[in-house]
């Protein structure tokens, strides 16, 4: 173990985030961020507890959130290390509804989409760490939301739990029927994580002045498969519908307000959420590879310490 020195801590890890942003990095194309290194740790969100301190604004005990990577212990100048105050949540729930994957989901709500009492959303992968946050939130909103998700249980814990008014299970055979039959009237949202036939089928049904925040395409193109293809970009101009595609660390001064509205709403109960949880640094591949196949049942987390 390295020691820390002065103005540095040392983390202790208790669980790391596994994203599919990930992926991306592993990749050497050019994206919005620069690929991961070779010989570096691996990029990755982290939640645990400062073991020793010789920095000013952390002390022995404090539990923290930050980018320290798929690794037991980090050492940190506390650059990026933010101070958890909620004692009362969970500590994992800082890398799931209100951690990057929640905030992603309140930006693309809050400030792209803006859902008006009586619209309808739609939200693929829609129990995800972001799907599921996104989709309480255009609830909360008054809209009319309608989730997309891979399987029976997922989508029954879409409407029982999480609250969603209908949700589509994009593995059944008549999918597009079924969607179609949520949609009667088209949709004025679209909050989109997955890409590929969903997406195709919610562009086929927008509404007049809709609005698609383009958070995720993670069944197209992250681990090299198909692109989403756009066949005719008229019914964007038919529709006058906005597109806007965003990530999310290009707002990090908004990262306080959010996590602060998202906390009031865990700790008073308006924001159910669920996880799936690898035991130990060396399950982590093989969840991450499940992640990216839909094998998570919410956020998938790995359990450190
Ligand atoms: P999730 O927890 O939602 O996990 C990914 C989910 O994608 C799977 O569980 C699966 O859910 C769904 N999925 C649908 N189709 C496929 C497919 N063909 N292959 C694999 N998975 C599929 O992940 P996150 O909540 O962390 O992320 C959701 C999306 O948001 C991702 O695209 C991610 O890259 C993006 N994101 C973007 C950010 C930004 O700043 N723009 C920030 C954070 C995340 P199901 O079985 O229900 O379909």
């Amino acid at each position: 173990m390295a020691e820390a020195a002065e103005g540095e801590v040392i983390v202790r890890h208790h669980y790391l985030s596994l994203d599919p942003y990930m992926r991306g990095r592993m990749n050497a194309a050019k994206s919005y961020a620069e690929p991961q290194r070779l010989d570096a740790i691996m990029i990755g969100g982290t939640v645990g507890e400062v073991v020793a301190s010789r920095h000013a604004a952390f002390a022995a005990g404090d539990k923290v959130s930050g980018m320290g990577g798929w690794q037991l212990y980090a050492r940190s100048t506390g650059q990026g290390l933010r101070k958890i105050t909620r004692p009362n949540i969970p500590i994992q729930a800082f890398l799931g509804p209100l951690g990057m994957p929640g905030i992603a989901a309140w930006y693309g709500i809050n400030a792209i989409l803006v859902p008006k009492a009586g619209e309808v959303v739609t939200v693929s992968a829609a129990t995800g760490g972001v799907g599921s946050v996104a989709g309480q939130l255009a609830k909360m909103a008054g809209a009319r939301v309608i989730g997309i998700a891979g399987g029976e249980a997922k989508c029954r814990f879409a409407t029982e739990v999480l609250g969603y008014d209908l949700c589509v299970d994009h593995g059944a055979a008549d999918f597009e029927a079924r969607l179609s039959a949520a949609l009667p009237d088209g949709v004025d949202c679209v909050f989109e994580n997955v890409g590929a036939q969903p997406l195709a089928l919610c562009i086929e049904r927008l509404r007049d002045f809709s609005r698609i925040a383009l958070c995720g395409l993670v069944a197209s193109g992250y681990d090299g498969a198909t692109p989403t293809p756009l066949r005719d970009l008229k019914v964007i101009l038919d529709r006058r519908c906005r597109i806007e595609g965003f990530v999310i660390t290009d707002h990090r001064a908004l990262y306080p307000q959010a996590i602060d509205e998202l906390a009031d709403y865990f700790e008073d109960g308006r924001l159910g959420w669920t996880e799936t949880i690898a035991e130990g640094l060396e399950a982590a591949p093989e969840a991450f590879i499940g992640m990216l196949q839909g094998k998570n049942f919410g956020k998938q987390l790995v359990k450190l310490i």
